[in-house]
Formats: C-alpha cells, structure tokens, sequence
C-alpha cells in the first residue's frame, strides 16, 4: 500500500509530544512491513534532516496559501520525508503551534489548512508528485483533520475519480482544532458542510470534528481510550458523534521505539543495563542524582515525572503528594514545563527542599532519558491519557509507574498489588489524592523488598511494547477502509 502518513510534529526532527514519537516509529514500522509510506510534515525553523534529498515540487499559491514547495527526503527506515516548504507559514521562531511566548499562532487554520490541503491532494489522481498517489492518507490529530474533508470534496466534485482512503488517528480529543466559523470561507470548506453534521462545534469550526466526520475510518490510541470517548465524560463533546461512527472506530495501542527507548543501547545515558545486568541502573540513578544536585542517597527512593505540565496529568495531585513523599526522605525529579501557575508551584517546592526536590523546567530529550533510568518509580497520575508512552518507557527502564486507571494507562500496567506474579507497576484506585496516595503507600512497601521489587522490574522489561504488533493492526484498518471505498 502506499500510504501518506500526514503530521503536524515527527520525532527526532520535531516533537512536543507522544504525536512526534509516534509519526518517528510507526511509518518505519509500516515500511518495514514492506509498505511505501511518505510522511507529509511542515519544513519548521531550524529542523535538521539528513538522508538523500530528491528534486522539489513546486505548488502554486492557491486561494488563500502562498505558493509551496514539496521537497522529499528518503531517510532512514526506507521511509520518505515530504517535507512542505512554505517559509512564510512554517519558518518562524516557537513551537509547531504556539509562539515563542506560548500563545497559538494567530494564523494555525491557514497553517494546518495547508497541511491538510495538500495531504488530501497527494490522495487524488492530481497528485502533486507524479508517479504517487496515495491509496492511504493517515491524519493525525486537529492540524490534518480537513484532510478527510477535502478527500470528500475531491469524491464530490468528480466521483469517476478515484481518491485515498482516508484514516483520522485521534491522539488527544482535547484538542480540537476550534477556529472561528470565517475561517470556513478561507479553508474552502463547502456551505453545506458548516452545520452540525460538518465541521460546526458550538457554534465555530472544528478541525478535529471535520476528520471525525468524513474519515473513513478512525483510530485512537488505546482500546480503553476508544471506550471512554463514546461517553459523556470523557467524549468533551464528541461522544455522539464517536457513538454514531462506533462501527469505524477501533483502539490500537501506541507502542515504543525500541531502537530509542532501550536501556541496553541507550546513547543518551552514561551507563547501560539489562534486566539480567542492573548495575547500569544504579549510576543512573547516582548520575542523576549528581547532575540535579540532590545528594547521592541510594537509599532516598527517587520518583519522577516527565510532562507537559497540565491539569491532564494531574501535576496537581504530585504536588499535593509531595509534603508525605518529603516526609518519608524520598527525592523526586520533575522534568517539564507547561502552565506557569504549575511551574511556579513545583520551583516553590524545590526552593523549600532542595535536597529532596529538583524541578527542570524546558524540553530536554537526554535529561528525559536519564530521568527514566535513573528512578526508581515514575508517576503518571493523568486524568485522562489517550495511551501515554511515559510508562512504557519507564516499564522498559525497570522503574515501575504509578498510574491513574484511565485509558491506555490501564491497557499497558498491571497493577503488582492485585497480580503480583505479573505485575509492572501500581494502578491508583482513583484519580484523586486518596488514589495516589495509597498507590505511593504501596510501592514503598515493596521497593523495601528487593527480591519483589525485582520482579516487578523484570516483568516490566520483559513486557514487548514494539511497534509490530501495532503497525499490523493499522494495516487491517487501512485494507478495511479501502476494501468500504472500492
Ligand atoms: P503527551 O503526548 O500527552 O504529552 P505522552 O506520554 O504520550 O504524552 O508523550 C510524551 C512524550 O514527550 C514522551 O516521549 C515524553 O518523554 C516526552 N516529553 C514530555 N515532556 C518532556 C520534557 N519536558 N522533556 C523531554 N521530553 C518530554
């Protein structure tokens, strides 16, 4: 099949989160399976990308965008990168989405539309690579949401014309992509798609909500995730619409990039380690403990986070754990960065504990890195979480999460208290304080008994969480939803 994998952020070239891992790993997983995937990704400022560079299409400007250029690169993993050039859309100082000073860029419809604009086209006969037309375009998330859109529209205007299938892979229902209802004239988006059976939420558009409704099929990465966003509480107002597409709606749970997140070859820590061989563990920790300056204590057990600091993942409740850990002479790391009122609570903490507490605040990949190897439980106590790769990385690291029982949280630790002979880690009873309370209760319990302790160790290194699996599951969505097309 020849699939175009479309995306607003890829690991390693650019990532603000669990998407950026994703589009890095799967669309190689997918090649290597024998497929011929391009991905589709803006050219940001500053992105490096190395591998055989291949002649640039131009795009002619084209109703509201200035004109393009599509420039492939074969990188490694027999993948394509089709990076879409457009300086005056992409090449500007801050993230992906939001400024230098963390507010959206005032123009994300006219960005992403593009995106999603030429993903759709690379899916019909007027491909703009000759001799490449997608059987597949894979949206990712609210900035390729219009993909489905346009593919539907190119099937309106000329039905004799074959075109993609097009699959929406929901990586987080937050965000959806919400833009004032003008932008539809500037986007091109037919009169009679404005409504509630189109791109219309509460009175605007939605990117999100367009790719809900005219995917072919839809994905979401975890089947507890899948569930839980068909209800009320967790649908934050698409759980009609999800119910309703309930037939073309399947949860495949994410998976790891095992030639990144692998304690045995891990570049990026000072020491290396296998579950048969821990010591590697050990100087992580004492490395970690030296490069944040917390005193060098084995016996001080070290929890961690790694995240975007939002009320999803529930940094408040760290923070309302934190006088008990404290306490208890435990240290905990926290790498992050996200809202100021969080941020400012953590540095608070570290300020009034700084042998215990040490709290990093920016986007740091080898830090992160060490983090996971160098702790001894991570914490994740999310109040939702679409599948989260945190805890795998840390199950693979031998460093058991606590985790909150919500979505792919749920579908990927087994709590050591109810299997001990199988578990990998700790599932709060709720997500609440009392949760996270007794789940840290229960893992120092444990970590106080070495040969338990190692157990759940190596039954969370032993745990395969590679992509293959994952990837063949997507290959079954995308040969359904052209086998429904044709
Ligand atoms: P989400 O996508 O909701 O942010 P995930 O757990 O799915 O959460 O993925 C987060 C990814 O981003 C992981 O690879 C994690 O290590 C990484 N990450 C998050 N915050 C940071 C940070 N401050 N520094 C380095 N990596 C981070």
């Amino acid at each position: 099949m020849k699939i175009l994998f479309a995306t607003p952020e890829c690991a390693p070239y650019v990532k603000t989160g669990g998407l950026g891992d994703v589009s890095g790993a799967l669309p190689a997983t997918l090649a290597a399976l024998g497929h011929d995937v391009h991905i589709l990704l803006p050219a940001y400022k500053g992105m490096k990308v190395s591998g055989e560079i291949g002649d640039g299409v131009d795009l002619p400007a084209w109703g509201p965008w200035p004109a393009a250029q599509l420039v492939p690169v074969k990188v490694a993993g027999g993948v394509t990168l089709l990076l879409l050039a457009c300086p005056g859309l992409y090449q500007r100082p801050g993230g992906p989405y939001v400024d230098a000073s963390g507010r959206g860029y005032h123009d994300n419809a006219l960005r992403f539309g593009l995106l999603a604009r030429v993903a759709a086209e690379l899916g019909t006969v007027h491909s703009p690579l000759r001799g490449w037309t997608a059987d597949i375009v894979h949206a990712n998330d609210w900035p390729t949401g219009l993909a489905p859109l346009y593919l539907g529209q190119s099937r309106m205007i000329s039905p004799h014309e074959p075109t993609a299938a097009s699959v929406l892979t929901i990586h987080n229902l937050a965000f959806q992509g919400v833009f004032p209802m003008e932008s539809a004239d500037l986007l091109g988006v037919p009169h009679h798609w404005r409504g509630m059976d189109g791109v219309e939420f509460w009175g605007q558009l939605s990117m999100l909500k367009a790719g809900l409704q005219f995917a072919d099929a839809i994905t979401t990465v975890s089947p507890t995730y899948a569930r839980e966003i068909q209800t009320p509480a967790h649908g934050v107002g698409f759980d009609g619409i999800l119910r309703a597409r309930a037939s073309r709606l399947r949860g495949i749970l994410n998976g790891i990039d095992t030639r990144v997140w692998n304690p045995q070859s891990d570049t990026l820590l000072p020491h290396r380690y296998s579950a048969q061989k821990m010591q590697g563990k050990a100087q992580c920790k004492a490395a970690l403990q030296a490069r944040l300056g917390l005193p060098a204590d084995k016996g001080a057990m070290l929890f961690s986070v790694v995240s975007r600091l939002t009320p999803q993942k529930g940094i408040d409740l760290v923070l309302g754990a934190l006088p008990r850990l404290v306490a208890t002479g435990a240290q905990l790391v926290v790498l992050g960065q996200g809202e100021p009122d969080l941020q400012q609570a953590l540095q608070e903490a570290q300020r009034k504990h700084p042998k215990q507490v040490a709290v990093t605040i920016g986007f740091d990949e080898g830090l992160a890195h060490l983090v996971e190897a160098g702790s001894d439980v991570f914490l994740m106590p999310s109040r939702f979480e679409p599948c989260g790769l945190n805890q795998m990385y840390s199950q693979a690291y031998g460093t058991p999460p606590i985790v909150a029982p919500v979505g792919g949280l749920l579908d990927s630790v087994t709590d050591a208290s109810a299997d001990p002979a199988r578990g990998t880690g700790f599932v709060m009873t709720g997500v609440d304080s009392e949760g996270l309370d007794d789940a840290i209760g229960r893992a120092m319990r444990l970590w106080r008994e070495p040969q338990r302790w190692r157990r759940i160790q190596a039954n969370g290194m032993a745990r395969q969480f590679g992509w293959e699996d994952s990837a063949k599951q997507y290959v079954q969505v995308y040969a359904r939803a052209l086998q429904d097309l044709r």
